[in-house]
């Protein structure tokens, strides 16, 4: 089947915009007139440091990161910042951990290793289908930080309000980043694995407050301090290059696409064509409550094993691939991010009404 033809709804390592894979193509042999490809420079040469420095230019441009925030091009994926963060931020404190998700409960126990931690709330007894109402956090006097999982990849559910903390806010955003507009003044630090919506596995973006990095605890390994990787400027060792060179051209996009704010609008655009027809539906089941909806992952069921598996196969035969659940959900996923053509939601969402009037 050709690639067009094909409609990836994959959760991470996911789709990425067919014009970037064509632009990297084009320059993969010959970057710019090297006579190299990127993944062949030194990451010390004065190409790589162009696109470095373009990558960060654009991103503090897109998502307006102001001064006040380095912004970090790291390695280890988003789990690696579960520790990352209880080791540089918390040290030893107490912070409070709102449980809405599998990554999050992850993160907290994580923290536990290196401090206090408070479990704000914990969704778990529902399935992780909901975010907490404000009045339902419980929040710690004197907390160093407030953590919270901004977009529930597995479950479907995602934030819809930023949380009223007295303590700066901590945020992993690895499967909603780059698709709503976030007043960083607010954040501590946020935090995000690529290859949901920047970029191929193996890189991660960290934007931290400056002025919070340098107390670590003594045993963090150098390459988790922030403060070394802020004094390298991420170049403590040799940073993911590749990655690095795709979120730039990933970037480039979302600008040329009219930004973030287009962004979130194309995400309500391509998400409301799924929870229409599960609104509608008397076969699927959808996973999370109605206020707590993802605009990333579409969670839902036929509530028979069978049946789910049929729909996925079927879905597959079209050439709308990778709509399987995650093992800990069952059922199905769309993931929809910002590579994600409207086109490919509204076909899903035709399958999904076929499949409906053949099986009721
Ligand atoms: C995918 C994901 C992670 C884990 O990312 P890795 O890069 O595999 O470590 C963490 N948090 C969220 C919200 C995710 O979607």
């Amino acid at each position: 089947m050709e690639r067009k033809n094909v409609y990836n709804f994959a959760a991470g390592p996911s789709t990425m915009p067919q014009s970037v894979l064509e632009k990297a193509a084009a320059e993969l042999l010959n970057y710019h007139g090297s006579g190299m490809s990127v993944m062949e420079m030194s990451h010390r040469s004065a190409a790589f440091q162009e696109i470095f420095d373009k990558a960060k230019n654009t991103f503090r441009e897109l998502m307006k990161v102001p001064d006040s925030h380095e912004i970090l091009l790291l390695q280890g994926g988003a789990t690696l910042q579960f520790a990352a963060v209880a080791m540089n931020l918390l040290a030893g404190g107490e912070a409070d951990y709102a449980v809405t998700g599998r990554f999050s409960g992850r993160a907290a126990e994580e923290a536990k290793k290196y401090g206090t931690v408070h479990i704000a709330f914990d969704s778990s007894s529902t399935g992780h289908d909901r975010i907490p109402k404000q009045e339902e956090l419980r929040l710690t006097d004197g907390a160093k930080y407030f953590y919270y999982c901004a977009n529930n990849t597995i479950y479907g559910t995602e934030w819809q309000y930023v949380p009223e903390t007295v303590s700066p806010l901590v945020c992993d955003m690895s499967s909603d980043i780059l698709t709503r507009r976030v007043d960083f003044s607010r954040y501590a630090l946020v935090y995000a694995g690529a290859q949901k919506n920047m970029a191929p596995a193996g890189l991660t973006v960290v934007i931290v407050r400056k002025d919070l990095a340098g107390h670590e605890l003594p045993f963090t390994p150098e390459m988790m301090s922030y403060d070394a990787m802020i004094r390298s400027d991420s170049m403590l060792n040799t940073p993911p290059c590749w990655c690095i060179y795709m979120l730039s051209l990933v970037l480039d996009w979302v600008k040329e696409s009219g930004g973030v704010e287009a962004m979130h609008e194309r995400a309500l655009a391509r998400s409301a064509l799924l929870y229409d027809v599960l609104d509608e539906s008397r076969l699927f089941i959808p996973h999370a409550q109605k206020d707590s909806r993802s605009l990333m992952n579409v969670t839902f069921s036929t509530g028979r094993k069978e049946l789910d598996a049929e729909f996925v196969a079927g879905a597959a035969a079209r050439g709308l691939v990778s709509v399987k659940g995650h093992k800990s959900t069952g059922g199905m996923r769309a993931s929809l991010y910002n590579a994600m053509p409207l086109e490919g939601a509204a076909k899903l969402a035709d399958y999904m009404r076929e499949f409906e009037a053949e099986h009721v």
